[in-house]
């Protein structure tokens, strides 16, 4: 029997890890088999306190899961698979240990990317469909890329992609960004960055050569569609919170998001943090604030349960 699993290894789990060891409640993290969160694939990170100057996010993903060895925490490369939670018993299957017995939960899975749901983006998915620029960007050195979407990803995207790329074209479906002033800023005045506003993307162009050759966009005010010779795509435009695996145990709300009241989910012991909970901020600083927060309502919680050892 484990005293508390935290299931995900991005800032909110790992920051609730180091809070959960601080206070010798001996956690274990499940962390994936891919482990880190998102921010692992964040090329510079520039707002998280403490750091003057910009951090890479595997770099900073690096010294957290330090810091958390360091203080004991123990990590299982390893799925979660399916789980039972009532608030008497509770076990995780795990793809690779087999069944695990806990007595508390932390959910911080996080969350993956969004894609557009076409067929010829299926198809052409790791053909130059991609939806992780700092993975794939360096393919696309000298080329012509596409960035599909408004808010801070892309942005973050077509910045990053501007130095590597020929040229950079952001299609996005409104005509004002979402993304925070500064990125839309600093997108706009980047020489080879261009912008198709009201445009949505309509088909991949490339799937007989199996290998992206342009786009085929619309515009949503004239209705007019036209070609872009591309040689790659970024999909940027927003993400789902994995979730499936706690389908039908804990409470979600109609996106998938855990439904948490501060950390705590529906059934006592469970607690989320981070993006599979959070569709408002979604920030490496907010998901790590709310794994110390769960972890710190997982310690009241198993302070109060009864010793079934004694
Ligand atoms: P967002 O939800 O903020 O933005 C998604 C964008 O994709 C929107 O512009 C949206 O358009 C567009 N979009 C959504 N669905 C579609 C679709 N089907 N077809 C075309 N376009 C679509 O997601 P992000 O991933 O950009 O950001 C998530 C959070 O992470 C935000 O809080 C953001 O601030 C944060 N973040 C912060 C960074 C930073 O540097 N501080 C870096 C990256 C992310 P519309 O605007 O019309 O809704």
């Amino acid at each position: 029997m484990e005293n508390l699993a935290i299931i995900g290894s991005g800032p909110a789990g790992l920051t609730a890890a180091i809070y959960a060891a601080r206070a010798n409640l001996d956690p274990v993290v499940v962390e994936g088999i891919q482990p880190g969160g998102q921010l692992t694939q964040t090329a510079e990170v520039e707002n998280f306190p403490g750091f003057e100057q910009p951090i890479g996010g595997m770099a900073l993903t690096d010294a957290m899961r330090r810091q958390a060895e360091r203080l004991g925490v123990r990590f299982m490369m390893d799925e979660v698979t399916g789980c039972q939670f009532s608030a008497a018993e509770k076990s995780l299957e795990l793809a690779v240990a087999g069944t695990l017995h806990v007595r508390a939960v932390i959910i911080a899975t996080g969350a993956s990317a969004r894609y557009l749901g076409l067929e010829s983006e299926h198809k052409l998915r790791g053909r130059g469909v991609s939806a992780c620029a700092t993975c794939d960007g360096a393919f696309f050195k000298g080329k012509r890329v596409a960035v599909v979407g408004g808010g801070d990803t892309a942005m973050a995207d077509a910045l990053y992609l501007a130095r590597l790329a020929e040229s950079v074209t952001v299609i996005h479906r409104r005509d004002a960004f979402r993304a925070s002033k500064i990125m839309a800023e600093r997108v706009l005045n980047t020489p080879n960055i261009k912008v198709a506003w009201d445009s949505a993307v309509e088909e991949i162009l490339g799937v007989e050569q199996r290998k992206v050759s342009g786009l085929k966009i619309k515009n949503l005010k004239s209705g007019e569609t036209s070609q872009l010779e591309m040689d790659g795509v970024f999909i940027a435009i927003g993400h789902q919170p994995n979730t499936g695996v706690f389908r039908g145990q804990v409470e979600l709300d109609a996106d998938g998001y855990v439904v948490t009241d501060s950390t705590r989910c529906s059934v006592p012991g469970v607690f989320a943090a981070g993006d599979v909970q959070d569709r408002r901020y979604k920030q490496a600083i907010t998901a790590a604030g709310s794994g110390c927060m769960a972890a710190l309502e997982a310690e009241r919680y198993l302070a109060e349960l009864p010793d079934l050892t004694a």
